[in-house]
């Protein structure tokens, strides 16, 4: 069954856009036949991302973009872009470290990152500061059960 498909989206950096970008991996991914545990793993990592663009990108300003991608191949290969504008990552290598944040530590656990590359098989991030960062993720479908 060929199941290609690609959209495109514009967010506002609101908190509110989390669980909508989480909703929308999910009916994107949906007719794809993922197994349960594929579909949850990846809208949680789709959430961590938009999360971070939500809370890390635009300090205090309020109007910043978030970008969505979703694409799927016909082998059932998803690739997820999520990018922002924003202020950027000085050193991607330390913040995808485990337990490592910039954030207040009551709040915010560090783990994001982790949470995503165990989540995905791939987690690219490419981050210039002041520039803004883009999260590519990707995954492919263990599609066996549905063939
Ligand atoms: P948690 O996700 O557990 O609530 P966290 O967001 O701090 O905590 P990660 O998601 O792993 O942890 O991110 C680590 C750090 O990377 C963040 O604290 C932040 O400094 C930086 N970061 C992540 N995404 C962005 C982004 N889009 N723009 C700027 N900085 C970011
Ligand atoms: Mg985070």
């Amino acid at each position: 069954m060929e199941r290609r498909n690609r959209i495109k989206l514009e967010m506002l950096c609101v908190s509110e856009n989390e669980a909508i970008a989480r909703n929308i991996a999910a009916v994107f991914v949906a007719p794809l036949d993922p197994t349960v545990e594929e579909l949850t793993e990846i809208k949680t990592a789709v959430s961590e991302a938009v999360s971070n663009a939500i809370l890390h990108a635009y300090g205090a300003e309020k109007d910043g973009s978030i970008y969505l991608e979703m694409e799927a191949d016909t082998s059932g290969k998803i690739t997820i872009i999520v990018e922002d504008r924003g202020i950027g990552i000085e050193d991607v290598k330390k913040a995808m470290e485990p337990l490592f944040t910039t954030g207040d530590s009551r709040e915010r656990s560090g783990m994001g990152f982790t949470v995503m590359e165990s989540f995905m098989d791939k987690v690219q991030v490419d981050s210039s500061p002041g520039k803004g960062t883009k999260v590519t993720l990707i995954k492919s479908l263990d599609r066996i059960h549905g063939f």
